[in-house]
């Protein structure tokens, strides 16, 4: 609600909230198709909406609302006119999580207010979205063509003796004219059609080359974590894949380690199931990224041959606080007492390294030892003490 503060100055108390009751419940009538209409704090609400292409698009729906306030309140017998400014966020180019998301709409509801209310802003990051959806496919194939997209890597470290255990690949997509794009701008996007999965073959392929390079350079302990996506895991098409890339590149099963989150094990289950034994008849590891944000069935951890928890890093950044810290501990020990690896993603301070080590979780990521570093480099860091802490 624009000037809210005023009004509410200018009126007494009980005409402020009643004025916020009444604007509630029209936001609740003209919006009475959405998920949600909510009440957030002070003079801010929030709406959630599903947009796809059988229903009015969103500009309609902020329309909408603005009209809506054409019409007077009445309060104590007085009429008032307001007027609201809104901010848009869209899952999941703006944010896969709802407080990301929430964020965003807030820094374009600061924008639209900033304009003088009265109307609507869309979150936007120039850095973060130099593009425009249409055009963003037809880059990707032509990326995948002319073959822009590289793989940094970075490293897990093991606490028992402060070794490199292996490293994560990570995708960046090196755009001719934008540089160096990373994937929370396009992996989003591609999971959306079939593009994924041509990515997923092209960072598979990228990675079995790049451990037959180390191999031959004399590096043979290197392990290499793939992130997989819940469309390559139902496709079909995955097993094949990896069997081509361990014959092509001469490598084994065991360099490799796939990294998938819990929602990609969601469907399906026997097929899951099967294809995942399949996978590690091959040898292969496998570990359940992100693990905590998702939607935490526990169920898949003694149905599926996991070998490896990787704990997420908003857990991890949250270490200090006692609850929090309890949540750590938990997943360590649950993990351990399953027989599973742990991985701490995000690792940032001395102080999360000490008490990771406390609870002796077994392996750690994160900018503390080392940000995702290019594959050119990757031999003079393994040459160098500089990530022994
Ligand atoms: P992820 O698999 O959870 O990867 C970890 C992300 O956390 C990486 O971001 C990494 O750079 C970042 N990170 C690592 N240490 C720290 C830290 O100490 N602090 C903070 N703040 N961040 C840290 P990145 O490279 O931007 O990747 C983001 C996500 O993109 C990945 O999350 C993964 O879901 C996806 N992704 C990356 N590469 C691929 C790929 O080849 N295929 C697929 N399907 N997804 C990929
Ligand atoms: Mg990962
Ligand atoms: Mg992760």
């Amino acid at each position: 609600i624009d000037r809210f503060r005023a009004f509410n100055e200018f009126l007494n108390n009980d005409s402020g909230d009643e004025l916020l009751k009444q604007f509630a419940q029209r936001l609740r009538l003209i919006n009475i198709n959405a998920i949600l209409v909510a009440y957030l704090n002070s003079d801010d609400f929030a709406i959630i909406y599903e947009i796809s292409p059988i229903h009015p698009n969103i500009e309609q729906y902020c329309q909408n609302i603005l009209q809506a306030l054409n019409a007077p309140f009445y309060i104590d017998n007085h009429e008032y006119f307001i007027t609201a400014s809104i901010g848009v966020a869209c899952f999941p180019e703006h944010g896969r999580q709802i407080d990301h998301l929430n964020n965003h709409a807030e820094q374009a509801l600061s924008e639209a207010k900033r304009l003088g209310g009265n109307t609507i802003s869309y979150y936007c990051n120039k850095a973060e979205h130099p593009y425009k959806t249409a055009d963003l496919e037809q880059e990707l194939r032509k990326a995948i063509q002319n073959d822009e997209f590289v793989i940094y890597y970075q490293p897990k470290i093991s606490l028992l003796d402060q070794s490199i255990i292996g490293f994560e690949a990570l995708i960046r997509w090196q755009h001719p004219e934008k540089g160096l794009v990373m994937p929370n701008m396009f992996i989003p996007f591609a999971e959306r059609s079939s593009l994924i999965s041509d990515i997923g073959k092209v960072v598979l392929d990228k990675v079995g080359k790049q451990l037959q390079e180390w191999k031959n350079a004399g590096y043979t302990n290197v392990q290499v974590s793939v992130n997989i996506v819940a469309q390559q895991i139902h496709r079909g098409l995955l097993l094949s894949d990896l069997d081509e890339v361990l014959q092509k590149y001469n490598i084994q099963g065991s360099d490799l380690e796939l990294e998938i989150t819990e929602s990609a094990l969601l469907d399906n289950t026997d097929n899951v199931k099967t294809l995942l034994h399949a996978i590690k008849q091959r040898d292969i590891s496998i570990a359940l990224d992100d693990f905590g944000t998702g939607y935490s069935s526990l169920a898949y951890l003694t149905e599926y041959p996991i070998d490896v928890l990787k704990i997420d890093r908003a857990f991890i950044s949250k270490i200090g606080d006692h609850k929090q810290e309890a949540i750590v501990n938990a997943m360590i020990a649950m993990g351990k007492s399953m027989g599973l690896k742990l991985v701490a993603e995000g690792v940032e301070t001395e102080e999360q390294v000490t008490y990771l080590q406390k609870q002796q979780c077994d392996f750690l990521q994160g900018y503390f030892f080392s940000r995702p570093i290019p594959a050119e480099q990757i031999i003079p860091y393994l040459q160098t003490d500089s990530h022994i802490y």
